[in-house]
């Protein structure tokens, strides 16, 4: 893995995977832990975000303190992006959020575009783009592609269990693109799914397996 991709080795990620991963975590549970993860890995995919100086006075006295400068966009692609919007979310409150509809055609695994409204011209500084399951990266590269067409400067990928075939495509189609996750599974299976991952991210968030 090159230095493009960040795999959080941070203790409460890896307890809530496990968590997470369990087929016996019921979808309230599950959705509560995809929002937990998700909120710990873009604490880590945010670290480099700018900042300007901006004073201010507590009850006390005068403060120094910090302002975000860049206007961050959150793009979920759906479905299974939408469980990681909220928590994160909550953290940036000004985000703005753009969605992204990818279907994986069931033949080819390629992914479809059926959903995407994004304003004529960029409105944000960073994108990051939420997508819980890495698994071939055909739809994750495809967001990239629909963001970059847009005008996009600068993106990161968040995501949570990639497997290594995705990361590879994602990254070697976009190679300024920095990837945060919280697992690498090696296997995909011949439906695309990750293997051992979580099963369908989808169905589990809604209850529909
Ligand atoms: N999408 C999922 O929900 N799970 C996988 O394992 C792969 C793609």
């Amino acid at each position: 893995m090159t230095s493009q991709v960040h795999i959080s080795t941070h203790p409460l990620v890896q307890h809530k995977m496990t968590l997470l991963r369990d087929q016996r975590t019921d979808p309230k549970k599950f959705r509560e832990l995809l929002q937990e993860i998700a909120i710990l890995v873009t604490y880590e995919a945010t670290a480099d975000l700018n900042i300007g100086e901006e004073g201010v006075m507590t009850p006390l006295g005068q403060a120094n303190g910090g302002k975000l400068k860049e206007r961050v966009g959150l793009v979920p692609i759906l479905r299974a992006g939408l469980g990681m919007v909220e928590g994160v979310w909550n953290m940036m409150p000004n985000a703005e959020v753009w969605h992204i509809g990818l279907l994986r055609d069931e033949q080819t695994l390629e992914p479809v575009e059926y959903y995407s409204r994004l304003p004529v011209s960029p409105t944000v500084d960073v994108c990051l783009v939420l997508d819980p399951m890495l698994a071939t990266g055909g739809s994750a590269t495809a967001a990239i592609d629909i963001l970059k067409h847009w005008g996009a400067q600068r993106i990161k990928f968040v995501g949570v269990i990639a497997a290594s075939q995705g990361v590879h495509r994602l990254a070697s189609a976009h190679p300024d693109v920095s990837l945060y996750l919280a697992a690498v599974d090696e296997d995909l299976n011949d439906m695309g799914y990750i293997v051992p991952g979580l099963g369908d991210a989808g169905d589990r968030l809604f209850g529909t397996g």
